[in-house]
C-alpha cells in the first residue's frame, strides 16, 4: 500500500514571526531565482543539481548573510527542476522561457521543519520560529485526524504558502512504504512518470501507485439516482433541481480531480520526475469504453496537472496511446491476448503484472523513446518505477524489477 495526502494546516503566526516568514519567503524565492539566472548564463542551461550546488551555494550563502543551508538547497532543487523542465520542452520542440518564481512559498523538509501534533517549528532567515497549528477538533473526521494524526502516515515535508494574510502549511503525508521501495531516487535522474487513465482505476503511475475509480463511480450513480427521481416529477421545481444536482456533481468531481492532480504531482516530485506522460486523450472513449463522464474527468485531470505543474519545474505531455495496453513493458512483445481485463501476462516472456501498471510503464517508455536525444546533462534517463528506473532499452537500474502495487483507496466522503 502506498497512499499519499496533502493536508493544509493554517498557522497561528504573530506579527513578529509573520515579518520573519515574509523575509524567509523573499529570501527563498531570491535564492531560487539566483540559481536559475546562473544556470542560464553561458551557452547551455545547466540542469545538474550537483553542478548548480557547486557553482552557487557559497555565493548564495554569502549574499543572503548565511541563509539556512537546507532552505538554500531546497531553493536550488526548485531552480534545477525548473531548468530541467525548460530544457525538456526545448527538446520537444516547444517554447519555454527562463523560469521566474513569484508565488510566495517556501519548501520545507525534515532538516528545516519539525512537525509536532499541534505546532510546527520552521527555519527562517533568523533561526527557528514555532507556530501553533489551527486544527479542527481531533475527534471529528477531517483530513487532519485521518492523516496528520494517524500513526500510519508519516510527514515527508511541507510547503509554506502565504495567501491574503494567512499562512498555510501544506503538509505532505504518506503511508510508510515497504522495504522494497526504500531505494532512494538519485536527484540527477531526469525521469518520466508514466500515467495510465482508465475506468476501474482512474489513474495508475509507472511508480505503481493506483487511484481507484470507486469513488467516482459511486457518486456518478448517486447523482444519476437523484436526477432520475426528480425527472419523474416533471415539475418546474424539479427541473431547476436537476440543474442544481448537476452543479453539485460537477463541483464534487472537480474537487476530487484537483486532489488527485495534487497527488500525482507529489508522486512526480518525490520520485524526481521531470516529465509526466499521459496518453493522448482524444479517442480514449473508443479505446477504454469510458463514458463521457470519464472523458470529462480525464480532460479535467490533465488540465489541472498542466495548470499546477509549472511551479514545480515539471512538465506534462501526451503520447500516442497505440498498443500501450497490449505491449509488454518488459520485452516489447505486442499482442492483444497479452491482456485479459486487469491481468497482463506476456505470451512471449511471461512477464506478469497489473494491466494498467504495464500500460503506465509503456506510456512512460513511449515518451522516452520519442525524446531520446544526445547525452548532455538535460537528457531524460528513464521511466521512474518505484524501485528504480526503466531505461529506453528496457533495462532496469537498479536491478530490482518488481513493482509495488499500492492502491489509492478513496473514501466515500469529503
Ligand atoms: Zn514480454
Amino acid at each position: 500500500m502506498g497512499m499519499r495526502r496533502t493536508v493544509p494546516v493554517a498557522l497561528d503566526v504573530d506579527s513578529d514571526d509573520a515579518a520573519l516568514l515574509e523575509d524567509t519567503v523573499d529570501t527563498f524565492l531570491w535564492c531560487a531565482q539566483y540559481v536559475v539566472d546562473h544556470a542560464f548564463q553561458g551557452e547551455y542551461v545547466t540542469t545538474s543539481k550537483t553542478m548548480l550546488d557547486d557553482e552557487t551555494y557559497d555565493d548564495v550563502r554569502e549574499e543572503t548573510d548565511g541563509f539556512n543551508g537546507g532552505l538554500v538547497q531546497a531553493a536550488r532543487n526548485k531552480a534545477a527542476e525548473a531548468c530541467k523542465s525548460v530544457v525538456a520542452r526545448w527538446k520537444n520542440g516547444k517554447k519555454a522561457s527562463k523560469p521566474t518564481f513569484t508565488s510566495p512559498h517556501v519548501v520545507y523538509d525534515h532538516r528545516t521543519a519539525t512537525f509536532h501534533d499541534d505546532y510546527v517549528s520552521l527555519a527562517t532567515t533568523d533561526g527557528r520560529i514555532e507556530a501553533d497549528s489551527i486544527l479542527p477538533d481531533e475527534d471529528s473526521e477531517t483530513p487532519h485526524s485521518e492523516y496528520l494524526f494517524s500513526d500510519e502516515y508519516e510527514t515527508t515535508g511541507a510547503e509554506l504558502h502565504y495567501h491574503d494574510g494567512d499562512w498555510v502549511l501544506h503538509v505532505h503525508c504518506k503511508t510508510e512504504v515497504e522495504s522494497d521501495t526504500s531505494e532512494q531516487p538519485t536527484p540527477e535522474n531526469g525521469t518520466v512518470l508514466g500515467v495510465d487513465l482508465g475506468v476501474n482505476n482512474l489513474a495508475v503511475t509507472s511508480t505503481g501507485t493506483f487511484w481507484t475509480g470507486e469513488e467516482f463511480d459511486h457518486w456518478r450513480r448517486e447523482y444519476e439516482k437523484r436526477r432520475g427521481s426528480l425527472q419523474q416529477c416533471g415539475t418546474r421545481w424539479a427541473h431547476q433541481n436537476i440543474q442544481s444536482v448537476g452543479r453539485k456533481e460537477e463541483g464534487r468531481f472537480k474537487l476530487m480531480l484537483h486532489r488527485i492532480s495534487n497527488e500525482l504531482l507529489a508522486e512526480a516530485r518525490e520520485n524526481e520526475c521531470s516529465v509526466i506522460a499521459f496518453e493522448d486523450l482524444t479517442d480514449i472513449r473508443e479505446r477504454t469504453g469510458a463514458s463521457w463522464g470519464h472523458k470529462w474527468a480525464f480532460d479535467r485531470l490533465y488540465e489541472y496537472v498542466e495548470y499546477k505543474i509549472e511551479e514545480y519545474g515539471i512538465f506534462v505531455e501526451q503520447v500516442d496511446p497505440e498498443n500501450t495496453s497490449r505491449r509488454c513493458s518488459h520485452c516489447g512483445f505486442t499482442h492483444p491476448d497479452n491482456r485479459e481485463d486487469e491481468d497482463f501476462e506476456c505470451l512471449k516472456c511471461g512477464y506478469e503484472n497489473h494491466a494498467d501498471y504495464n500500460a503506465a510503464k509503456n506510456i512512460g517508455l513511449r515518451y522516452l523513446r520519442r525524446n531520446q536525444t544526445g547525452g548532455d546533462g538535460g537528457a531524460l534517463l528513464g521511466v521512474r518505477l518505484n524501485s528504480g528506473t526503466l531505461n529506453v532499452n528496457g533495462g532496469y537500474s537498479p536491478a530490482s524489477s518488481e513493482a509495488r502495487t499500492g492502491v489509492h483507496a478513496e473514501s466515500h466522503r469529503f
